[in-house]
């Protein structure tokens, strides 16, 4: 049985050398490529290219693990599940400033809370049990279903929130008795290489394996013979070829994507008091937030009061290195995301839109910095309005009729979050079920909990994560019935 005290990573391995992990072991690559620091636009340290061979190598240590690791009770899986979240525990620290190194995000504000989190996550659901049900029981016949582990499952996670997405996946997965192969974002590999890393003393080998590498790694996940299901964070678009791709195999899917959440506030709402809200909403870890608030409507009684609040609030923020303690606002976490939010300003300017904040790039800057951006009330159909940005701009919308702004709130291929702001709760509420989403906030934004699923409707996703429900889809419905 595993414990804490047994994990052999020692403080200093979170200055590198970084290696893949597979079948309990940490193996070093020919090539490697180059992981920056968004905050100052240098390479950070070289992180292990996975060949095909060696995610091969994983698929099939995987296979071999899960032999035995579907056959353990949940208690023993619990344990050991207990025993990862105490390892990652002694090192919370050096995973949270690397995650701020690699990923850019304030330390105190945004990374220690994310691993914080991620382990919390950990230990909740490893207390919870999915029970063989009971659907028919008479003097003739019992119909019993089970909840069958499906085999490897392969994780696919993006760059925004390496270390929560990816061990959103890992829990749910291992505590129902598949075994697991991550590829990281090629942006954000460092801090899951350690987490592996940490995972090898503490699981048995092919349980949990990691290949970092480019994004060819991902169609050879997706088209695997011996990956049972794919467990994708990502972008829509990447996440259509993930669909298409795992055709050939009929793997099992679950989709988290891209969001265009609105938030609306309606005209009675406490709109002051929900200031500070509506910006972490929107600009928390700088706008690169699948359920962030991409699109404010605000009633137009108060628009004035609000834009000029809101500013006033975003004034007190300071952008900056996220190692820096005063620092509330990072940088975009690369270069590639940084020029895609530059589209964005620049077609602000182009259409002669209304920047009330930022608007201008400080070109002298090393690091990905784009300035907190509020547009004042832009059309509805401008590519701020209509995109997903992905970044620290927002628009502030006006709108007159709560009928139209529930019309243009769901007019949208997206459909991941939104929230919906009112001093009549039952009002409020009554506008979130009109809301096509996987998920509405009502008077808060942004609450989560493992009992809690989390998922998008239309383009947004496929399945959830969290909750029961999250957890059933890393599982087989399994039928039994017995004749008496
Ligand atoms: P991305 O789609 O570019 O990459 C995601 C992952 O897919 C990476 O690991 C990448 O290497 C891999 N990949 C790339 N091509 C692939 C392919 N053909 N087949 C399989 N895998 C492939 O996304 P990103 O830029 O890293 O992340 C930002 C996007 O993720 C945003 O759209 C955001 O809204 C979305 N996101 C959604 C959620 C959610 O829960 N719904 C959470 C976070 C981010």
């Amino acid at each position: 049985m595993p414990t804490a005290s047994r994990h052999l990573v020692s403080n200093n391995i979170f200055d590198g050398p970084y290696y893949l992990s597979i079948a309990g072991k940490l193996v070093e690559t020919k090539d490697t490529f180059e992981v920056f620091n968004p905050a100052t636009a240098t390479v950070l340290a070289n992180a292990p290219a996975g060949t095909a061979e060696q995610l091969d190598e994983a698929v099939a240590s995987a296979k071999k693990a899960f032999k035995s690791w579907s056959v353990l009770t949940y208690d023993q899986r619990q344990t050991y599940l207990n025993a990862f979240a105490d390892a990652l525990e002694v090192h919370r620290d050096e995973l949270s400033r690397l995650l701020t190194l690699e990923q850019g995000k304030p330390l105190k504000t945004g990374a220690e809370p994310e691993v914080d989190q991620s382990i919390s996550w950990i230990r909740q659901i490893a207390a919870r049990r999915i029970p063989v049900e009971i659907i028919e029981d008479t003097d003739s016949h019992t119909v019993e279903l089970h909840h069958t582990p499906l085999g490897v499952v392969g994780a696919i996670t993006p760059w925004n929130f390496p270390v929560l997405l990816a061990l959103w996946k890992v829990a749910p997965a291992l505590l129902t008795g598949n075994t697991m192969v991550i590829k990281p974002s090629p942006f954000t590999p460092l801090t899951t290489l350690r987490f592996g890393q940490i995972a090898q003393s503490v699981f048995p080998a092919g349980v949990l394996s990691i290949v970092s590498g480019g994004n060819e790694l991902g169609p050879q996940m997706t088209a695997h013979p011996d990956i049972a299901k794919i467990s994708f964070t990502g972008s829509t678009e990447t996440g259509k070829h993930v669909i298409r791709s795992a055709a050939g195999t009929v793997k099992r899917l679950t989709l988290e994507m891209g969001g265009n959440d609105a938030a609306i506030v309606l005209p009675d709402a406490d709109w002051q008091a929900a200031i500070p809200q509506l910006f972490w909403g929107a600009i928390g870890n700088s706008g690169q937030w699948c359920v962030g608030t991409k699109r404010l409507y605000i009633h137009r009684s108060f628009h004035r009061e609000f834009v000029d609040a809101f500013v006033a609030y975003a004034r007190e923020q300071k952008l900056g290195d996220g190692l820096e303690p005063s620092v509330t606002v990072g940088p975009v976490q690369n270069k590639m995301q940084f020029d895609k939010v530059r589209t964005f300003l620049d077609d602000i300017k182009a259409n002669g839109q209304k920047i009330v904040l930022g608007g201008d790039v400080d070109e002298s800057r090393a690091g990905y910095f784009i300035p907190v951006t509020v547009v004042d009330n832009p059309p509805e159909n401008s590519k701020i309005v209509q995109e997903e940005q992905f970044g620290p701009i927002v628009p502030i919308i006006v709108y007159d009729d709560v009928d139209d702004v529930v019309e243009r709130a769901n007019d949208s291929p997206f459909g991941l979050g939104g929230s919906v702001w009112g001093r009549d709760t039952q009002a409020a509420v009554a506008v979130a079920n009109r809301l096509e989403t996987g998920m509405v906030w009502v008077n808060e934004m942004h609450t989560q909990g493992v009992d809690i699923p989390f998922g998008g409707h239309k383009q947004s996703g496929v399945g959830t994560e969290g909750g029961h429900e999250g957890r059933l889809l890393f599982t087989n419905p399994k039928t039994v019935l017995i004749k008496k």
